[in-house]
């Protein structure tokens, strides 16, 4: 059987990897000069490979898709990525937050080590090769610089794509183009963990740009995160925002805006913090007064001024109720060009339980390409092998 697998991100990886370990003819068309370029750069903060928590709570994080994820779990479930890191020479250790990372914690051991057992399973890898659809024949088009380069049609083909965020490393989302001319049902692309807009002040961008934000927790629609976030020229960011950020867009697209709440005194309870402000400032600033009496960093005292304007109250229990409620408008989502994941593309219902294309017989679809979103924490990786590996299996069984 031979299968063409259109893009060398770790969806598309994956297939490679179980379809060509059956005795497929694999080829891997690649539209950049090297593979994996998403997964390299996911490894830079630390790659996050999967989650240890149980299975339930596991599928939850993938909200609206979770019944859907479900089967897709079942077939490559986090310990079978585990097992998987560690035949390619990756052992994994569980951080104290239950992520599961490779101990190297780079992803380039793993995509090496990956790209040579690939290579020797006989699977070829096309680089620069663009897909730009299908011609009227069913051929695979190719753009390859300047030229055009038709592969006649294959057994199968499965589409590991990615999403539309940072595009630079590959993953443009044109592809949608192409697939909504053939009549497959798409959601728009927009923008998973990422950052907001927030219309901070000249003097508080210029100051705060780049400093970490902690500890403080974070609040939206019901749900309280502790964790850590980073102020940016453009807005905020980081883990605790992510953890919060399918709400946050959601609401913004929904009503303009979003107003996320800031607890910058997570450790004192708001009676005891009230007592510890209820002290004579003896002529000490503002700022110093609650650096010493409340143990606020520089930032967080700036952020409560620019949140709160001028109007900081003057009794201990009033600024304690400020100080852990600090409300932060929202004003859009970052860019989705720098947002860590996609949500949108193929919708669920386009595809079968073998995540073939319903509307084309023999193009089965793996990775973020597919409508699920999921936060940080390593819920993505594990969704996009997953996908990568029940799209290879459908395909044997044809
Ligand atoms: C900064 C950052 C940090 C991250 N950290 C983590 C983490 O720690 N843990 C985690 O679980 N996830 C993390 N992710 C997310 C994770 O990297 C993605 O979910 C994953 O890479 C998606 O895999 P994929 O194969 O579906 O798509 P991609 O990795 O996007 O791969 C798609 C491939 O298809 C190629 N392609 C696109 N169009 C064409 C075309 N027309 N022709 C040929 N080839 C084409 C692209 O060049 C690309 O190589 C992170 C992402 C970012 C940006």
């Amino acid at each position: 059987m031979r299968v063409a697998v259109v893009g060398g991100g770790p969806a598309g990886l994956m297939a490679a990897e179980i379809l060509s370990a059956s005795g497929a003819s694999v080829t891997v068309y690649e539209k950049m000069a090297t593979p994996g370029r998403k997964l390299l750069m996911a490894g830079r903060g630390g790659l996050n490979l999967t989650h240890s928590e149980p299975i339930e709570p596991f599928l939850a994080r993938y909200g609206a898709a979770a019944g859907w994820m479900r089967a897709i779990l079942d077939g490559f479930p986090p310990s079978a990525l585990i097992a998987w890191a560690e035949s390619l020479g990756q052992p994994t250790f569980v951080g104290s937050s239950g992520r599961v990372f490779p101990k190297a914690l780079k992803a380039s051991p793993l995509l090496r080590g990956w790209l040579a057992r690939l290579e020797r399973q006989g699977v070829e890898l096309r680089l620069r090769h663009d897909w730009r659809g299908w011609n009227a024949a069913g051929d695979l088009v190719f753009r390859i610089g300047d030229r055009e380069a038709v592969v006649p049609r294959p057994d199968a083909t499965i589409l590991a794509l990615g999403g539309a965020s940072w595009p630079k490393l590959g993953s443009t989302g044109e592809w949608a183009e192409v697939l909504a001319r053939h009549g497959i049902a798409l959601n728009r692309f927009r923008p998973a963990n990422c950052g907001f807009r927030i219309g901070w002040s000249e003097n508080f961008r210029e100051r705060f740009a780049g400093s970490p934000l902690k500890p403080a927790t974070f609040s939206f629609g019901g749900r309280a995160i502790r964790g850590e976030a980073m102020i940016t020229a453009y807005g905020i960011e980081g883990g605790a925002i992510y953890a919060l950020s399918a709400a946050l867009r959601d609401a913004i697209e929904a009503s303009g805006h979003a107003v996320l709440t800031i607890d910058l005194a997570p450790d004192l309870a708001a009676d005891r913090l009230a007592a510890k402000l209820d002290r004579p400032s003896r002529g000490q600033s503002l700022s110093t007064f609650l650096r010493k009496a409340a143990n606020l960093s520089p930032v967080a005292i700036n952020l409560l001024r620019e949140a709160q304007g001028a109007a900081l109250a003057r009794s201990s229990s009033a600024l304690a109720a400020q100080i852990k409620a600090v409300p932060l408008r929202l004003e859009g989502t970052q860019a989705i060009e720098r947002a860590i994941s996609t949500a949108g593309g193929i919708d669920l219902a386009a595809v079968d339980a073998g995540l073939r294309l319903r509307a084309m017989a023999d193009v089965h679809v793996a990775g973020e390409m597919l409508d699920w979103e999921a936060p940080t924490g390593g819920y993505l990786l594990q969704a996009t092998l997953a996908t990568g590996v029940a799209a290879a299996r459908a395909v044997l069984l044809r």
